[in-house]
């Protein structure tokens, strides 16, 4: 990744909650075209979390220390946090001489977004503050939020604002959490009185159907675009008398996996329209007061 910083743009996807079981099964009956037109060899790789939860398992990301291949290591980081004695940093491995990921990309020249989607990103208490306050521009509102159908279209639509206003030249790290998938997820699965593996495909089914947008939009700006997409965490519908996550289980740990470039679209998909000077204060303003400004 080292050599794409400054020339591409970055997305981070996380699909929170989403297991690997359900993700492969989905993508192997055809279930997520989105996903298979972009994933490598058009399956997701397996990989184990470095957390059993949101909160841990970005702290882990956002330090360089992405869901780790299953096979025997070291396996060398796209990015990693510099400290001595790290093993696991190669040649291809883009090191930055901050505590996270936002605040290296920012010395690096790069105007950082978060869009958030579930609570530990909902800036209602101190402690979703956070992960928040890492980026120069945090945005959360209930529209994004695990109880929303539309979540991750609220989310898109609110990039595409962003991405309106941000000069072209100026490099682009978004990060975007997905709360389709973290259980209320029955809304999904029309019928459901309960969550389910079923309700928990039909979430994925819709991220997929938005996907696509998404895609598009982060590849307008002129530029390819460095795509990671993951889960943070699985969870359990009842296997082992557990359910949910925050515990111990392969369906926790075991989660899918992707990264990969998108080329620069020939065309803008999203030109800037043009801004009167006074008008467009319709903008909604940042959730967290912006660090940087772009
Ligand atoms: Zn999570």
């Amino acid at each position: 990744m080292r050599d794409r910083i400054g020339s591409h743009d970055l997305l981070l996807v996380t699909l929170d909650t989403l297991r690997y079981d359900v993700a492969a099964a989905c993508l192997a009956h055809g279930r997520t075209p989105q996903l298979a037109r972009v994933l490598p060899g058009g399956v997701w790789e397996r990989r184990h979390t470095p957390a059993s939860f949101t909160y841990a398992a970005h702290h882990a990301f956002f330090a360089g220390f992405l869901p780790t291949p299953v096979t025997p290591g070291p396996h060398e980081r796209l990015f990693a946090a510099r400290f001595a004695g790290s093993e696991s940093s190669g040649p291809g491995t883009w090191v930055f001489d901050a505590a996270d990921l936002p605040s290296g990309l920012a010395a690096a020249g790069y105007h950082t977004v978060c869009l958030g989607g579930v609570g530990f990103f909902n800036p209602g208490a101190p402690l979703g503050r956070v992960l928040p306050g890492l980026f120069a521009e945090a945005h959360w509102e209930p529209a994004f939020g695990v109880t929303a159908p539309a979540c991750l279209d609220a989310q898109t639509d609110r990039l595409t604002e962003i991405i309106n206003r941000l000069p072209a030249e100026r490099p682009l790290f978004t990060f975007v959490n997905v709360a389709a998938l973290h259980q209320p997820n029955r809304h999904y699965l029309p019928g459901a009185e309960t969550d389910s593996l079923a309700s928990h495909a039909a979430a994925l089914e819709y991220v997929d159907r938005t996907l696509g947008r998404l895609f598009t939009l982060v590849t307008s700006r002129g530029r390819p675009c460095q795509v990671i997409i993951c889960s943070d965490h699985g969870t359990l519908y009842g296997e082992d008398g557990h359910t949910g996550h925050r515990v111990a289980h392969e369906h926790v740990w075991t989660v899918p996996y992707a990264d990969f470039v998108l080329p620069a679209h020939p065309t803008p998909a999203h030109p800037a329209p043009p801004q009167p000077a006074s008008a467009e204060s319709a903008q909604p303003a940042p959730t967290q007061p912006a660090k940087d400004q772009p």
